[in-house]
């Protein structure tokens, strides 16, 4: 019998009519004998509802406090389903992290999946029931409630398809799979039938939101077999798989946009050895995750480093930042946070050249200012003004042909 986990985002539960809607997919996959799992998101922007009444009560709310008030979201859609499918006629049972034992460290609100359990899901899976699992949700070693991070729903879906060795797991969101570009922006932005873990995991952290970030790392390490499609379609989707030599046809892929990204800078620190692990330890100890660094050539013994992190941990970036610059007698801290990072994704990177090269000329013909460039083997991103974003995306998109291309 084969078995499928099935994720369904925020969006698709987001009223009683959704949720009757995916009942009655879930009911069908069921009733053709198949065994199922589903994990499921918090309804449409309860998680920011929340999040938002914590910054009511403080500007840093506690974290422990924070993840247990985040994980009720995700606790109200479970109950909510398995009612539904219950009303239905489907035998259907509804599962907390804790219940399925989803065990984490203690990073609250960006913990890591340490171990998964899910004896209760084998045994409910054995009773013919399907289980409906609160996604985005686990405990530490306390017992405490801990979450995974902003999507973390995908994570859960992905660890526990690892977990049960399931044949594919489907991820079920608002858009019918990966496209070239966010056809908000790009409307002659194409679906992509197929994609590599790589160059997801790239559109995925630069900002395409499709799928958590972590969760492709996860499956990539696991071989999980991802199909990300619509539940408002029938629309195949994107298949996200290992990398062949098919997919190196094009040198872009896909053109990706981040908007959530700050940028901090010390200025006026000494140039001397040892003096970048005094700042990013510290850094690293906060739990910040740090994406672009660029140290600036010395002058006089002196430097500037710049870094971006993401634009929620700005708070916590200045405080560990001026005490850092106490501690290295750097001059000040500065931080921007109108800067937005266009990107270019693709294997076909590996064996095409010149790619970046084009994107400096595109950039340059608009009069757009690059601030910082970083590049991996598959991937060559720009920060650049905020206000220069969608125009940058419509022109790369364009110029690197990707309406056209086929895949
Ligand atoms: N509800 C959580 C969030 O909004 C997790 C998820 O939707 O995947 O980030
Ligand atoms: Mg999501």
């Amino acid at each position: 019998m084969s078995l499928v986990v099935q994720k369904y985002g925020g969006t698709s539960v987001g009223t009683v009519d959704r949720i009757k809607h995916i009942a009655e997919r879930i009911a069908a996959v069921a009733h053709d004998n198949h065994h199922i799992v589903v994990v499921v998101s918090a309804m449409n922007d309860e998680t920011d509802r929340l999040m938002t009444l914590a910054h009511e009560i403080s500007a840093q709310p506690d974290e422990r406090e924070l993840d247990l008030l985040l994980s009720s979201g995700e606790r109200t859609t479970i109950a909510l389903v398995a009612m539904m499918l219950k009303e239905m006629g489907v035998k259907a049972r509804s599962f907390t992290g804790r219940q399925v034992g989803i065990f984490t460290n203690n990073a609250h609100t960006k913990a890591r999946i340490e171990r998964v359990a899910a004896d209760r899901i084998t045994t409910a899976l054995e009773q013919n029931l399907v289980p409906i699992v609160a996604g985005f949700q686990g405990i530490n070693e306390q017992s405490d409630v801990t979450t995974l991070g902003r999507g973390g729903s995908d994570l859960t879906a992905i660890a526990l398809a690892a977990s049960l060795h399931a044949d594919r797991c489907e991820i079920y969101t608002d858009v019918d799979g990966v496209y070239t570009a966010d056809p908000r922006i790009v409307p002659m932005a194409r679906r992509l039938d197929r994609i590599s873990y790589e160059e997801m995991l790239e559109m995925a952290s630069l900002g395409a939101k499709v799928l958590q970030d972590r969760a492709v790392v996860f499956a990539a390490n696991h071989q999980v077999r991802i199909v990300v499609k619509s539940s408002f379609s029938e629309a195949p989707g994107t298949e996200v798989i290992q990398e062949h030599r098919e997919m190196e046809r094009n040198a872009v892929s896909g053109v990706t946009y981040d908007r959530n990204q700050a940028k901090v800078t010390l200025i006026g620190v000494p140039d001397t050895p040892g003096i970048a692990a005094r700042i990013f330890e510290p850094v690293a100890q906060a739990d910040i995750i740090v994406d672009m660094i660029i140290q600036n050539v010395g002058q006089d013994a002196m430097t500037d480093i710049s870094f971006t992190v993401p634009k929620d941990d700005v708070p916590k970036a200045i405080e560990v930042m001026n005490c850092v610059s106490q501690e290295i007698h750097a001059k000040r801290v500065e931080v921007v946070q109108d800067i937005a990072k266009v990107s270019l994704v693709g294997v076909g990177m590996r064996a095409h050249s010149g790619v970046a090269a084009k994107m400096f000329v595109i950039m340059a013909n608009e009069g757009i200012n690059i601030m910082m460039i970083s590049t991996s083997e598959i991937k060559i991103s720009c920060v650049i003004e905020e206000k220069h974003v969608e125009a940058a995306v419509k022109l790369l998109h364009r110029e690197f042909e990707l309406d056209k291309a086929s895949r």
